[in-house]
């Protein structure tokens, strides 16, 4: 289960476009998690479960 499948969240400031946090789903426990952009390489445990979890950035920014 590939993780950062889902959008990031953006919001817009002074007209462009930034990106803040993002969403996936836990591979073990399937919880969604968001998490700030700041854990993205991070390794991190899931809130749920614990769970070993590193965030990689599968989506190709345009
Ligand atoms: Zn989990």
């Amino acid at each position: 289960m590939p993780l950062g499948r889902k959008p990031f969240l953006f919001r817009f400031q002074n007209g462009q476009l930034k990106r803040i946090a993002f969403y996936t789903d836990c591979p073990h426990c399937a919880q969604e998690i968001r998490a700030a952009e700041k854990y993205m390489g991070a390794k991190v445990a899931c809130k749920f479960c614990n769970g070993a979890l590193q965030f990689v950035e599968s989506i190709a920014m345009s």
